[in-house]
């Protein structure tokens, strides 16, 4: 075939392997299912003849491999050969970080690899990643009351990056509002306007990870200086910083070095500073320097506006009484009025009939359950952790560290116990592991749990804990 003649080269490139096998895979589906489910894939990386693919979350991907497996399974073997595989990667839906563990690679990154500025006191760091996702912007961010200040500063900002009294700039409110998506977007025009800027994105979660990484092999006075050779740090959900003393003292110190330089800070946490239980005083003060503005939930007129602009962006046709359904009844935050509409997108697709308000009304149900479980897996894992005495972030890593193992593996076997979420979804929870790692995760426990009392004791009191937690 025509592609094979290509040179080798070509076939190792990602984003031309999943560009031909687009093309193989279009006349095979409808224009909307096309959209829908097959633009928003992002090609990451090609190892031998396996090609890693970027989910948006965990729908799309239970809605591909149910539907499309094959289609796709086949399309990138025309292209790759016969021993063509493909690995999916989720951007799990329950943390903001993409669920593999080390997205190390140029390709995974939306945007080009900034310039390196030579700068003297830098150690030759010769490439990072931004961490910015170019889908959040300025322009497809709903302004409403619930965010009017932060936006309008947010703006003034990246235009201005360092340069205006908002700095650091802190961002508050509840999960789903927009604050990563406000954030990112400041980011992404700073470094448009300006690409020799150096702006950094990650979770505070990830920075005190990658911290404790620098610690552990001895690189932590390099680990500082990157962070102080930044014209923009981006930390996100600063409450993760809580009970991580050192971490904390770390900051503190980029912090001041930072904002000394008159580089731009900005924050994001899910309460205001003085409310921070746990986090150092000098820093609760420092939140206070610059700005501080909440993020509310949106109100119904906001809500409607942006299911608007959402369906606009998934290629969704429908009248408005289905809008006004929703903005009705999904009332919490934007995140579940994003999935709402996937969902309905899914249902249409499903029943192959137009969109009504019987299947709004199924939609909205089936989001109400899916927030119920995602609750109750969160949950689990934490109470396993606590437990465990194990730091929750490992769970979802790599790591084979024995002890780890086990907390994830009885995890993984509450979960199944305790909620109706599938063994997919399971597996997708804890770091994009398939469902034969479940299986065999609860067959392990299972075999503890008959031939060690101990162990079945620890299990037994866990599961309790978490039955209690959920009444
Ligand atoms: P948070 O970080 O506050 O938990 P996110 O920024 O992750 O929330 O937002 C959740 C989802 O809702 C994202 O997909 C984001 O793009 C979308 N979103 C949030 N606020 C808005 C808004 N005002 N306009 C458009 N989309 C929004
Ligand atoms: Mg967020």
């Amino acid at each position: 075939m025509e592609v094979s003649l290509e040179p080798r080269q070509k076939l190792q490139n990602p984003a031309f392997v999943w560009s031909e096998c687009l093309k193989l895979i279009k006349p095979n589906v409808s224009p909307m299912t096309f959209n829908t489910w097959f633009t928003p894939i992002k090609p990451l990386e090609i190892n031998d003849a396996t090609i890693k693919i970027q989910l948006p979350n965990a729908y799309f991907w239970e809605w591909i491999d149910q539907r499309y497996n094959a289609l796709l399974n086949n399309s990138i073997k025309e292209i790759l050969g016969n021993d063509a595989a493909i690995e999916y990667i989720i951007m799990d839906d329950w943390k903001e970080e993409p669920s593999v563990i080390e997205l190390h690679h140029r390709a995974s990154l939306n945007v080009p690899a900034p310039k390196q500025e030579i700068k003297p006191v830098v150690e030759a760091k010769i490439d990072y990643e931004t961490n910015l996702n170019q889908k959040y912007t300025f322009d497809n961010f709903i302004k409403g009351s619930g965010n009017e200040l932060a936006v309008a500063a947010g703006m003034a900002i990246g235009n201005n990056p360092g340069g205006t009294s908002f700095n650091p700039f802190f961002v508050y409110g509840g999960v789903g509002l927009g604050k990563t998506h406000l954030v990112q977007a400041i980011g992404n025009i700073i470094y448009a306007n300006d690409q020799s800027k150096r702006v950094i994105y990650l979770s505070a979660d990830r920075f005190s990870q990658l911290f404790v990484d620098a610690i552990q092999s001895n690189s932590a006075a390099e680990f500082q200086r990157f962070y102080r050779s930044m014209d923009v740090l981006i930390l996100d959900d600063i409450q993760f910083l809580i009970g991580r003393e050192k971490t904390q003292d770390l900051f503190f110190h980029t912090f001041n070095s930072l904002h000394q330089a008159g580089k731009q800070i900005i924050l994001t946490s899910d309460k205001p500073p003085k409310d921070l239980k746990g986090m150092d005083s000098r820093l609760i003060s420092r939140f206070h320097w610059g700005l501080t503005a909440d993020v509310q939930p949106p109100d119904y007129e906001t809500r409607l506006a942006i299911l608007n602009k959402k369906a606009e962006e998934f290629g969704l046709n429908a009248t408005p009484d289905i809008y006004e359904y929703i903005a009705t009844h999904v009332t919490s935050n934007i995140r579940e009025l994003e999935g709402c509409l996937l969902r309905l997108l899914a249902n249409v697709s499903l029943s192959a009939r137009e969109i009504d308000l019987e299947l709004a009304k199924k939609s909205v149900q089936e989001i109400s359950t899916s927030r119920k479980i995602t609750i109750s897996v969160d949950l689990i894992t934490k109470i396993v952790c606590e437990e465990m005495s194990i730091d929750e972030n490992k769970v979802r890593d790599k790591t084979r560290k024995q002890e780890i193992v086990i907390a994830r593996q009885l995890a993984m076997y509450l979960a199944k116990e305790l909620t109706r979420i599938s063994l997919k979804n399971v597996g997708l929870y804890f770091g994009g592991r398939d469902h034969s790692t479940v299986i065999h995760a609860c067959t392990s426990i299972q075999n503890l749990i008959d031939t060690d009392a101990n162990f079945a004791e620890i299990a037994k009191n866990i599961k309790n804990k978490i039955e209690l937690a959920c009444t």
